[in-house]
């Protein structure tokens, strides 16, 4: 695993009528490093594997690789049980007891989620560091008590703001995230889906976390609220802070995505450019562009077959059985390619044939 985060190089370009002093190389460098800073999030290598009564073991998470560079959102899709909720709970450190992890998680700063304690999780990244937008908000707000005093409560620990300012700072937290301020006086129990989830919204907000994580933000959304929901959280991506929004949404993907990585049956098996991957040349992993495919407003045609048990994977790729490009290739795992920026791990990647049969 390598410890440092990826990124290209720049050279200093050399003449032989100018040449470099060691001054001009240290200018160099300083302006290399001034353009490359360190990843939001490098995750390399992240594996988690849940052992389950009788010795089994479920391979939720298999080898994930990438980084997420600070301006950045990268939409981590997948279809429900493909590991993409269990790479993100390995991130914020919510992992239960059966779980064994093994790879890096590193934050730009150096720290590594997978291996942080409690303590410091609980006290130095969530909420400060890592801001959750969680997967079921009705089960992450606290049910006896009213939105506004949990948006007052998480101002509180996190910024510091005091009352009498505290009111206007938890309405317009709320603001935030379109939550009514009607509705602030309301226990969790008295919220629909949506605006639970608009709330949950807002508490992730408020501490302005270099890295915030929205698993499946849009869950019993409909269109509209999705569309304000995920430009909000699009807001919330600046200089020096990234978003990674677990989906199965990709009409919410496309929106705000910058890069799209797919993950199929434990794996992340494409990653690409959002433009790329919704327009052309389109999906390079056969999976990937299935689930494009499936969509209403293409093709409308789902993907044949359904995804192996975590439990049970195959041997070889896991997709091969629902594949119509398989092949003996397909009986070795294909990988990603070794740069994490972008690519496709298949042996008979789609868009690559369709580029070859146009030139
Ligand atoms: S590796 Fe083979 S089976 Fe897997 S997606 Fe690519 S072509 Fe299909």
């Amino acid at each position: 695993m390598s410890g440092s985060p990826t990124g290209a190089e720049a050279e200093p370009a050399v003449t032989e009528a100018e040449p470099v002093t060691a001054v001009d190389a240290d200018a160099d460098a300083d302006a290399a490093a001034v353009a490359a800073p360190p990843p939001v999030l490098s995750v390399r290598g992240l594996s988690v594997r849940f052992r389950m009564r009788g010795g089994a073991h479920v391979a939720a998470v298999t080898d994930a690789r990438f980084d997420l560079a600070a301006g950045e959102c990268l939409a981590l899709v997948g279809e429900s049980g493909c590991g993409k909720s269990v790479l993100a709970s390995a991130l914020l450190g919510l992992l239960p007891e059966n779980a064994q992890t093994a790879g890096a998680a590193l934050l730009g700063d150096g720290t590594d989620l997978l291996t942080a304690d409690e303590r410091t999780l609980a006290r130095t990244v969530r909420g400060r560091r890592v801001g959750l937008v969680p997967q079921s908000p009705a089960a992450h707000l606290t049910p006896v008590r009213t939105v506004r005093s949990q948006l007052e409560e998480t101002l509180r620990e996190l910024t510091g703001v005091r009352r009498p300012a505290l009111r206007e700072a938890g309405e317009a937290a709320a603001e935030r995230a379109a939550f009514p301020a009607g509705h602030l006086d309301r226990y969790p129990h008295e919220l629909s889906g949506g605006l639970a989830q608009r709330a949950a919204t807002a508490l992730a907000l408020i501490g302005d976390a270099p890295l915030l994580l929205a698993d499946e933000p849009t869950t019993g959304l409909d269109r509209e609220l999705v569309d304000r929901t995920v430009d909000e959280l699009r807001r919330h991506v600046g200089d020096d802070r990234a978003l990674l929004m677990i989906t199965h949404d990709l009409a919410a993907a496309e929106r705000i995505a910058d890069r799209v990585a797919v993950m199929y049956a434990s794996r992340i098996v494409e990653i690409a450019d959002a433009a790329d991957f919704f327009g052309d040349p389109g999906p390079r992993h056969p999976y990937a562009r299935g689930l494009l495919d499936a969509l209403p407003d293409r093709e409308f045609r789902p993907v044949p077959g359904m995804p192996p048990e975590l439990s049970a994977l195959p041997e070889g790729c896991a997709f091969a059985a629902r594949c119509e490009r398989a092949d003996e290739a397909c009986a070795v795992v294909p990988v990603l390619p070794a740069e994490p920026s972008s690519g496709a791990a298949c042996h008979h990647p789609v868009a690559a044939a369709l580029e070859a049969s146009r030139a």
